[in-house]
């Protein structure tokens, strides 16, 4: 059974189909620029290792349908292709940023579920618009074939008010559901279930902190398998410090920059989200560069990684405080899975709680789902690497019952 997975922005569509007898990738690509004078595909075909087809192509994509008709095209190439046609795809799975509270799981898309995506678009404006044109589009180009939309904002609505609340005047919840709603939720789910699967345990039985470190980072704290707390907020702005995000700071700084400087708060804004965290910091929001300047004696460099790890710890710490007990630490994401430096920052003199690092299983950790955490260590650390577009495939199978 082949699942396509789609990931549509205001811009670009990305895409990945499956495979679910072996959950593996037949192909992935990305089409950017959409809308733009000169737009590009990428496009990769798994033929069988070690056959790998790679294409790139350079042209005009004036809409959404241009670019999703080309990557049908590839998809069916009678030569580089790997599927005949497209009736071989039995389910298509559409990753959409934010459900507001409107969507707790995944659901099959109908007229109904379409509009409440819709109504949506004010808690993500960059976001919404685009899934919901690639939805229509998919709907055109893939006629007969169902499709599901599986939220990130889903796997942290069961949050209790005390969490998820804002110490704002609560008619601004009335009125605007302003509140937290958290990111990344595909991705703290999958690791989560990957945990319990190395734990020997239901998922109901485990209590875990999930790190997702990527450019956009974020933590979970996972009660009984069920999100209770997370990092990110109303926006994926807030939280820990990231690659060019500042995550949560006073609230005044807003003011006080806007008035300064005489700047809009939407301005503030965009600065806050795309000049700020590690990069605002030291200049470099990507690790491995931040690593070799801290080894050239950057003191910025180090500052920005102290600052960062410092950050996670205090949430760490909160949430070891919210779960009373915590079976395990997991690390997943570009940084989470990569990085074993900052793995080792965030985790270090944590003994009397718990948290006894091995040092040459971090440092060399061989990329399955395992613990880099000491043997007798009460409390584990894994990494386990995510796979968001499995998970979307997985519950577009489960919701339309494959
Ligand atoms: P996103 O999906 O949010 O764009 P990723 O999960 O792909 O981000 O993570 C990207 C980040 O991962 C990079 O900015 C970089 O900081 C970090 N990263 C990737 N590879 C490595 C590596 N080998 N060592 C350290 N950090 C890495």
């Amino acid at each position: 059974m082949k699942i396509l997975v789609i990931n549509a922005g205001s811009s670009s569509i990305k895409y990945q189909l499956l495979d679910m007898t072996s959950g593996n990738p037949l192909a992935s690509g990305i089409v950017e620029r959409i809308g733009e004078e000169m737009g590009s595909l990428t496009h990769k075909a798994f033929l069988g290792t070690p056959k790998e087809f790679k294409e790139a192509i350079e042209c005009a994509f004036p809409t959404h349908k241009e670019g999703m008709h080309e990557v049908v095209r590839l998809l069916t190439d009678p030569e580089k292709g790997v599927i005949k046609d497209s009736s071989e795809i039995a389910g298509i799975g559409h990753r959409i940023v934010h459900g507001g509270e409107l969507f707790s799981k995944p659901v099959e898309v109908d007229a109904e579920v379409l509009q409440g995506i819709r109504d949506v678009i004010p808690l993500a404006p960059l976001h919404n618009p685009g899934h919901v044109i690639g939805i229509e589009v998919a709907t055109e180009l893939f006629p007969g074939v169902r499709q599901v939309v599986v939220f990130d904002t889903a796997f942290h609505q069961t949050m209790e008010p005390k969490a998820f609340m804002y110490g704002i005047p609560y008619e601004y919840y009335e009125e605007f559901a302003l509140r937290r709603y958290g990111a990344h939720g595909t991705s703290h789910k999958y690791v989560a279930r990957e945990a319990a699967k190395v734990l020997g345990k239901p998922l109901e039985e485990c209590n875990l902190v999930t790190v997702h470190l990527g450019n956009g980072a974020s933590l979970s704290a996972v009660k009984k398998g069920k999100c209770s707390d997370t990092s990110m907020g109303l926006t994926p702005l807030g939280g820990i410090i990231m690659g060019t995000r500042c995550g949560d700071l006073d609230p005044a700084i807003v003011g006080f920059i806007s008035d300064k400087k005489d700047m809009s708060a939407a301005e503030v804004v965009t600065m806050f989200t795309n000049e700020s965290g590690l990069k605002g910091i030291c200049g470099s929001n990507d690790l491995r560069d931040i690593h070799s300047r801290i080894e050239k004696g950057d003191e910025r460099a180090e500052l920005a990684l102290d600052m960062a790890t410092h950050r996670v710890r205090q949430f760490i710490g909160s949430y070891f405080f919210e779960l009373g007990k915590v079976d395990a630490i997991v690390f997943t994401a570009g940084i989470g899975e990569n990085d074993p430096e900052y793995r080792a920052r965030t985790c270090s003199d944590l003994e009397n709680f718990g948290i006894i690092m091995d040092s040459d299983k971090n440092w060399n950790w061989d990329r399955t789902p395992s613990a880099i955490s000491a043997d007798d260590s009460p409390v584990k650390v894994f990494v386990i690497a995510t796979n968001e577009e499995l998970e979307i495939a997985n519950d577009t199978v489960a919701v339309l019952g494959l």
